[in-house]
Formats: C-alpha cells, sequence, structure tokens
C-alpha cells in the first residue's frame, strides 16, 4: 500500500478520489487550501486513520514524504477560476512546479489533472489528444486554459528534463454529487435551479455542446491511468463521449427532476467554446477504459444529492 499526496482533495474530484484511494487500502494525504472545496466533502474520511489532511497553498512549497502525486488543485468552474484570475495561473503554474519539484525530490510518480479546456473552442471535432487546441491567451478564461497548457509544458519537461515519471489527464466536463450548490458550472446551476422552481438559465441561445462524464467512471479512468506502465504519460483524454447541447441537458434535467421551472436565456460568456466531445479512442486502448455510467442514471444519483442538501 501507497502513501499518496491528492492537492485539492477537498474538491469535487478530489474528495472521490481520496474516497476511492483509501477504499483500496492505501494512506492518503490531502492537501487543500478550501477555496473551493469544502471540509464537508471529506468529513465522512475523518475517521479513517488512513486518511489525513493538510491545510496548504500549492503556489507555497510543500515538504512531505508521499509515494505519488495526484494533483488536482485548482479552482475548475469559469466564476471561480476568474474570480482571481491572478492566483488562478499560480496555481496552475507555480502549483505545478512546486509538486513538480516535491515529485523530483521523492522520485515519485506525477498525475496532473489537466483539462479539455486545452483544445480551447475547438476547430477539430470530437478532439483527439494530437490536436493542438485553438486557445485566446488574452482572453478572460486565459488564466485556466493557458495556466493548464503551462502546466502540461511543465510535466513534460520535467519527464525530458529529470526524468520524472508522469501522466497527464485531460479532463472532459465531469459532474456527480458533491459539486458546490454554487458552483457555477452547468450541471450543479440547472439541477439547484429546476428543484428551487427558478428558472434555468441557458447562456447563449443553448445550442453549444458539451459531454458530460459521471464522476465515478471518471476517477475509475484517473486511478487507471496512474497505474499504467511507466512508458504510457499521456496525454490522454477521459471524458464520455456522448455529446449534447445545453437545451437538451436543461430538458433533461427538468424531466428528471419534475418541476415548474422555466427556461431563461443570458448572454454567453466571452470565449464560451461552442462545441466539445471527447475522442477517447486512446483511453479504450491504453487503459482499457471507457464510461459505464449512462446520463440519466448519473443525473438521477446528482438530483438526488442536491434534495438532500438543498432541503
Ligand atoms: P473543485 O473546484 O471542486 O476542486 C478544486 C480543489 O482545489 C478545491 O478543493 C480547492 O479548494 C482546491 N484548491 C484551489 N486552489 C488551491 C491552492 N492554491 N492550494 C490548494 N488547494 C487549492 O474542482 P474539481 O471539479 O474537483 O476539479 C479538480 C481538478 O480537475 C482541477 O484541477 C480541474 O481543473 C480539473 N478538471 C475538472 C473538470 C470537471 O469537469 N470537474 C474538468 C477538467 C479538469
Ligand atoms: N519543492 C517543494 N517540495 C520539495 C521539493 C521542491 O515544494 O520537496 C519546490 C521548491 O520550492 C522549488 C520547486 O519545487 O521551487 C521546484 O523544484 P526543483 O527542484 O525542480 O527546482 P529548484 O529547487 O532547483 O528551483
Ligand atoms: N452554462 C449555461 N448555464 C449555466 C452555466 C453554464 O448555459 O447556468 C453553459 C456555459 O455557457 C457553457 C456550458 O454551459 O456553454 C458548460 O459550462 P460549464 O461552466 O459547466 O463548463 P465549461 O464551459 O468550462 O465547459
Amino acid at each position: 500500500m501507497k502513501k499518496i499526496l491528492v492537492t485539492g482533495g477537498a474538491g469535487f474530484l478530489g474528495s472521490h478520489l481520496c474516497e476511492r484511494l483509501l477504499a483500496q487500502g492505501h494512506d492518503v494525504l490531502c492537501v487543500d487550501n478550501y477555496f473551493t472545496g469544502t471540509k464537508g466533502n471529506i468529513a465522512h474520511l475523518l475517521q479513517n486513520p488512513h486518511f489525513e489532511v493538510l491545510r496548504h497553498d500549492v503556489t507555497f512549497p510543500l515538504y512531505v514524504e508521499v509515494d505519488q502525486i495526484y494533483n488536482l488543485a485548482c479552482p475548475a468552474s469559469p466564476v471561480h477560476y476568474q474570480h482571481d484570475p491572478v492566483q488562478t495561473t499560480k496555481v496552475n503554474v507555480h502549483g505545478a512546479i512546486n509538486m513538480l519539484g516535491l515529485a523530483k525530490r521523492l522520485r515519485a510518480r506525477i498525475l496532473q489533472a489537466s483539462t479539455s479546456e486545452v483544445y480551447g473552442d475547438p476547430e477539430v471535432h470530437p478532439q483527439p489528444e494530437s490536436y493542438w487546441g485553438k486557445v485566446n491567451p488574452i482572453g478572460i478564461r486565459s488564466c485556466y486554459d493557458e495556466g493548464k497548457r503551462c502546466a502540461e509544458t511543465l510535466f513534460f519537461d520535467y519527464w525530458r528534463q529529470h526524468q520524472l515519471e508522469i501522466k497527464v489527464m485531460r479532463i472532459f466536463n465531469t459532474y456527480g454529487p458533491r459539486m458546490h450548490p454554487n458552483d457555477g458550472r452547468v450541471v450543479s446551476n440547472f439541477i439547484v435551479q429546476a428543484l428551487k422552481g427558478e428558472p434555468i438559465t441557458i447562456y447563449g441561445d443553448g445550442t453549444q455542446t458539451r459531454s458530460f462524464c459521471y464522476v465515478e467512471d471518471l476517477i475509475g479512468g484517473m486511478i487507471r491511468l496512474m497505474e499504467s506502465p511507466a512508458e504510457f504519460i499521456g496525454p490522454v483524454n477521459v471524458g464520455n463521449p456522448q455529446e449534447m447541447s445545453m437545451i437538451e441537458l436543461a430538458e433533461t434535467i427538468l424531466t428528471l427532476v419534475g418541476g415548474t421551472s422555466k427556461i431563461e436565456f443570458c448572454p454567453l460568456p466571452q470565449d464560451d467554446p461552442k462545441q466539445r466531445q471527447p475522442d477517447i479512442a486512446l483511453a479504450r486502448q491504453a487503459l482499457d477504459w471507457a464510461p459505464q455510467i449512462s446520463l440519466r442514471d448519473g443525473l438521477r444519483e446528482t438530483i438526488s444529492y442536491f434534495r438532500q442538501i438543498c432541503a
């Protein structure tokens, strides 16, 4: 059994990852500054003697002893990563440098939670890993997109220059229990609005598309990547290729929740990607991974979570 560091471990994906690693019998060190994560997300793990939490900002150096590092620390919702964009770039760049420095000192394997946002507003559809993307370097999303791109550069340079064992995972839109009700991303917004009978806020005309992966599937792919042979480093797309428009998503959620919400059209944020769908041929072949949970099943689980916490 290993000692594993999860940065951003009190966040949405991080808390599920900590839980899964503990269930496998590992010792888990969760590092988080609670910018978007909460103590509530990990409260149920605190009784476990193999779980430890450290409040720390990864833009500052971290000296701990571990065997593996999952680097997830970074706000993921546009609302939150645009709140303090300079800090977002720092988390992505300084955070990556510190975690890579830590990995280098320990000769520990390190996985980076990268993103489909590295493809920007893509002109190639669906997006394979070989596509270099179309990203605005000076827009309001750049702190996140370019920050994550720079983090990928750092990972590959530490691999080439210091022979680090790296894994780079390009995560596509993921949803599920423990998203924060004020997270601001589309699935949590629509579900919370539908449960409260408030208008469903569609940005733009709602024809833009995304492809949504359930959190359990995603975490399975993440651990498979970490445990894959050393020579497989990625980048690898992990996501669910089932693509839909935001109008279709709103209608599906309204049907499942069964409320009285009306649809309200709001301005489209700047640089909002028009389409997104992962090409997961590489994940299938190299990790023997594909998503198993349908959107409807995943949404039902997520809705029942929000019913409890919004009650
Ligand atoms: P989240 O906002 O719920 O979690 C991020 C966590 O990082 C939070 O707990 C936050 O408090 C912590 N954090 C932020 N800045 C920090 C800092 N300076 N030091 C320490 N901790 C810090 O988001 P999430 O959806 O769980 O995303 C986790 C990771 O996965 C992020 O790196 C994100 O970019 C990536 N990702 C997520 C998605 C998705 O759809 N959920 C898609 C692509 C990539
Ligand atoms: N670092 C860290 N923990 C460690 C080792 C390094 O946080 O256990 C940080 C360190 O502060 C440094 C960064 O990681 O700024 C990069 O480390 P590296 O060894 O690559 O570079 P250097 O120390 O030579 O600048
Ligand atoms: N979106 C929306 N209503 C909302 C929140 C988001 O229509 O209340 C749209 C947003 O403009 C984008 C899509 O849903 O086109 C996905 O947004 P999200 O912030 O979840 O993820 P990202 O844009 O980072 O993929």
